[in-house]
C-alpha cells in the first residue's frame, strides 16, 4: 500500500499526503508557504518535509535514525536551514540563536525567541541564504531553507524573496486535532501537570500556547491568585499572615476594595475554573469572559 503520510504523529495527514503526492509525480514545488493559526505545527511538518528530502531510506519515507534525519532533527544538517527573528544582529548574541535552535529542536511545537525584544528577519539573512542557495550540496539530497515567523521579514527581506514567494505553493493548516496535540504534548513533556485536560481547552487548539501554558505553570498562578484572594479574608477578618511583606500588599489591595465581598469573588473565580475542568464545557473562552465581566461588576458595585 502506498503510504500516506511520512510522520502521521505531526497530524495535518492531508497535508503529508499531497506532498508524497507531488514528490511520486515529481512535480514538487520550489517554495511552500505554510500559512495558518500560531501554533498548528508549522516548523514541525517543514522540519519534517526536510527530513523526507534528505532521508537516506528515502525517497518517500522519514526513518528518523539515518544521519540526515538525525541531523536535521537537532537542526544541525549544513544543507537545512532554520531561520527564525532575531532583534537585529548586534543585539543579539550568537549563543542565544544556537540556544533558540537547541530548544526549537528539542520540541518543534515550543515558541523561541527572545522576551520582549522586538524581533525580525533582516535582509542580511535572506541574502545570507540566497548565498548559501547557489553552493553545492555539503551531504545533503536537498538544500532546505525554513523560514520561521516569516510574516515578521522585513520589507527589503520580503522584496528579496519576491520572485521565490511569487512562485511558491501556499498550504493552509488547520489548527491540530484534539487527540494529536495531545500525543504530542506526551511526547514532548513526558511529566504532564494533572489537568492537562484543561490546559489544551485553555489553548484551544494552539498547540504553542498549550507548552506556553505549561512552561509557565499557569494552573499553579491560578493558584496563587485564589490563595492572594483567600488572604484578603483572612487580613478583613485580622487574622495574621505569616509573611509580612505579604501581609503588607494584601492589606493594601484589600484596604482598596473595602467594601468588596472577597469570599464571593472567590467562589465566583473557582466556579468559573470548575466550569472549565468540566469536559461538557467547550469554550473557555466564553467563561472567560463572562468571569471577568461578573468580576468588573462585583467589584464596580461594591467598591
Ligand atoms: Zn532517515
Amino acid at each position: 500500500m502506498e503510504r500516506t503520510a511520512f510522520n502521521p504523529e505531526l497530524g495535518h495527514l492531508e497535508i503529508q499526503e499531497k506532498i508524497l503526492a507531488a514528490i511520486r509525480a515529481g512535480r514538487l514545488p520550489h517554495a511552500f508557504l505554510f500559512y495558518g493559526n500560531e501554533g498548528s505545527g508549522k516548523d514541525a511538518l517543514a522540519i519534517e518535509l526536510a527530513k523526507l528530502l534528505n532521508c537516506q531510506k528515502g525517497p518517500l519515507h522519514v526513518c528518523q535514525r539515518c544521519p540526515a534525519c538525525q541531523k536535521i532533527a537537532h537542526l544541525q544538517h549544513p544543507d537545512v536551514k532554520f531561520v527564525f527573528p532575531i532583534p537585529g544582529k548586534k543585539n543579539v548574541k550568537v549563543e542565544e540563536i544556537i540556544e533558540n535552535l537547541a530548544e526549537k529542536a528539542a520540541n518543534p511545537f515550543r515558541r523561541i525567541g527572545f522576551h520582549g525584544k522586538n524581533s525580525f528577519i533582516a535582509i542580511d539573512t535572506v541574502r545570507e541564504l540566497k548565498r548559501e542557495a547557489k553552493f553545492k550540496l555539503y551531504e545533503g539530497k536537498k538544500k532546505v531553507f525554513i523560514i520561521s515567523d516569516a510574516d515578521q521579514m522585513q520589507a527589503p527581506a520580503a522584496n528579496a524573496l519576491l520572485k521565490i514567494l511569487e512562485e511558491c505553493q501556499l498550504v493552509h493548516f488547520p489548527l491540530l486535532e484534539g487527540d494529536v496535540i495531545l500525543k504530542i504534548i506526551h511526547k514532548y513533556q513526558p511529566e504532564t501537570p494533572a489537568n492537562l485536560a484543561g490546559i489544551i481547552r485553555l489553548a484551544a487548539g494552539n498547540i504553542k500556547l498549550a507548552f506556553d501554558f505549561m512552561q509557565d505553570n499557569i494552573l499553579e498562578k491560578r493558584d496563587q491568585a485564589v490563595e492572594f484572594l483567600r488572604k484578603i479574608v483572612v487580613i478583613e477578618k485580622k487574622e495574621p499572615l505569616i509573611n509580612a511583606d505579604i501581609e503588607e500588599n494584601v492589606g493594601k489591595f484589600a484596604r482598596a476594595y473595602p467594601n468588596v465581598d472577597f469570599p464571593f469573588i472567590i467562589s465566583t473565580v473557582e466556579n468559573a475554573y470548575q466550569e472549565l475542568g468540566d469536559p461538557r464545557n467547550l469554550n473557555p473562552t466564553l467563561i472567560f469572559l463572562n468571569l471577568s465581566i461578573k468580576l468588573y461588576q462585583l467589584i464596580r458595585n461594591q467598591s
